[in-house]
């Protein structure tokens, strides 16, 4: 028997996507419909017996295999090569809650679950699961512990990284690792679950995790306002900290230019604002139902900065139709531009307190090298994250434009590294930003990386050709 004939017969057809026009959806990512090679096998095992069962058939017979969850990702890290030879291991049917203790305050759930199940889990239990981010309905557990996501709200909580208190694995040589723990201090030695944790399904597979929960924080206060420049958003920001302190759950930096990517092209969003501005922010105070206090800080620190000139308008979400429509404009920007058609992204992380200087600096030397480049730049300011991303100038043909990504690409991460910061913030590396890391990562580090892997994975099965 072949190793894919041996591994058809251990799931059964429940198991096995093999007609073509099935296989598509596996096989074209979120935004840009980025067609992912050809794979030689697509399974959907429906426990963590059956992933150890293939990922141990795949060992034995030097197959790679390729994990995928929601398909979010956006670097090609789930997406198999060309070979036509590599097993695309889809974790969605892993999808059950195993237990929620409240007070443990620990929910354990397989890979397969989508982000939104488990935080409205969570809220049935009146606890938060502290991740959210735009592809939140789609978004797979293992697919964001594999890429550590960070979202909107990792200023107050942390990454995924944070929200991880114990994993099970499926290691490249098909044993399973229960590190399913859900204590909050466990010091005997070696971090072993923080390996997995952005490793994009490089060192193994996640088939569940034991995460964390917190109190919920149902008194939330939203304010949209138009901002001088970023320098007025980062005094906004050490405003509201020093008013709010921790309450700070929310803090995202919107240029026009993006905005208007999701006002012209995704239907049912509108300008919160009146009048256009250059710069906007969007931030969300939360606290216990008893903190009264939150809206009367936002208002007081938002007539301050008024006051100063930083912020030149602003509205308060005075409903949650109101806070869905402020947080609409935000989460649409990508769907608008993917509708808008093809551009150049980067999402990448800078000192916050350096934001300011970097966008100057990189908008001013990309108009430069392209006159008229639309920056569509929006990002979690608190963290220092942007996705500073490049349009061709409006009507222009894009083909020249998109014809010069790399020196455009390699133009701006030269700026990120000069401002001691990060060429990927959020989504990984997979195979879109490989190539780029090799160049940009110190060397030292390089190498601790590829000696880890080899640990792991001497076969170099799981996930080839992703990270490094
Ligand atoms: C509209 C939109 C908004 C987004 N906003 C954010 C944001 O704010 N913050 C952010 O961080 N990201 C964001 N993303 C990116 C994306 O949602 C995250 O990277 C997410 O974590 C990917 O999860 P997924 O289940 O779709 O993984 P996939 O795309 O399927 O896979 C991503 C990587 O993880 C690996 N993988 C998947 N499942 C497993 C597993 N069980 N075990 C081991 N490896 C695995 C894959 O091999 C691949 O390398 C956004 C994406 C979209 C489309």
């Amino acid at each position: 028997m072949s190793a894919f004939e041996e591994i058809a017969a251990a799931l059964g057809p429940a198991g096995i996507v093999s007609d073509p026009a099935d296989q598509a959806p596996y096989l074209t990512e979120w935004r840009n419909g980025r067609i992912g090679g050809r794979p030689g096998l697509v399974v959907r095992p429906g426990t963590t017996g059956e992933v150890a069962a293939v990922v141990g058939i795949c060992a034995a017979n030097g197959v790679a295999v390729v994990p995928q969850g929601g398909n979010t990702g956006l670097v090609g890290g789930g997406m198999p090569d060309a070979s036509g030879t590599q097993v695309l291991l889809n974790l969605s049917r892993l999808n059950r809650i195993r237990d929620l203790d409240t007070l443990d305050d620990s929910v354990v759930v397989e890979a397969g679950c989508v982000l939104k199940t488990v935080q409205d889990a969570a809220a049935a239990a009146d606890r938060l699961f502290a991740l959210s981010l735009g592809s939140e309905g789609s978004a797979q557990i293992g697919g964001l512990i594999a890429t550590n996501a960070g979202g909107t709200m990792t200023v107050r909580y942390g990454n995924m990284r944070e929200q991880v208190l114990g994993l099970e694995v499926v290691l490249p040589d098909g044993r399973v690792w229960n590190g399913l723990r859900r204590l909050r201090k466990d010091n005997t030695g070696y971090d072993l679950r923080q390996m997995f944790v952005g490793a994009e399904g490089t060192l193994g597979i996640v088939t569940a995790a034991a995460l964390r929960l917190l109190p919920r924080q149902p008194r939330v206060e939203t304010a949209f306002c138009a901002v001088r420049d970023p320098e007025a958003a980062v005094a906004l920001l050490a405003g509201l900290r020093a008013a709010a302190g921790e309450a700070v759950t929310a803090f995202e930096l919107i240029s026009r230019t993006a905005m208007t990517f999701a006002l012209d092209h995704v239907p049912g969003t509108a300008d919160p604002l009146d009048a256009p501005a250059p710069w906007y922010v969007l931030a969300e105070l939360a606290g216990p139902a008893a903190r009264a206090d939150l809206a009367d800080a936002l208002e007081r620190v938002l007539a301050d900065a008024l006051d100063r000139g930083e912020v030149t308008d602003g509205a308060m979400a005075t409903s949650e139709a109101r806070r869905a429509a402020f947080w609409q404009v935000r989460e649409r920007i990508t769907e608008g531009r993917r509708i808008a058609g093809s551009g150049i992204n980067h999402d990448i992380s800078v000192p916050t307190s350096r934001i300011p200087a970097f966008v100057r600096r990189c908008d001013a030397d990309l108009a430069a090298m392209v006159p008229g480049i639309r920056i569509a730049n929006f990002g979690h300011l608190a963290d220092g994250n942007l996705h500073y991303n490049l349009n061709p100038p409006a009507g222009a043909d894009p083909a020249p434009f998109l014809a010069r990504k790399d020196a455009l690409t390699a133009l701006v991460h030269d700026r990120v590294l000069d401002f001691g910061g990060s060429i990927s913030a959020e989504h990984g590396i997979g195979t879109l930003k490989r190539a780029e890391l090799a160049r940009l990562k110190d060397p030292l580090s390089l190498e601790l990386m590829r000696r880890v892997k080899a640990a792991l994975d001497p076969a170099g099965i799981m996930n080839p050709g992703k990270v490094i």
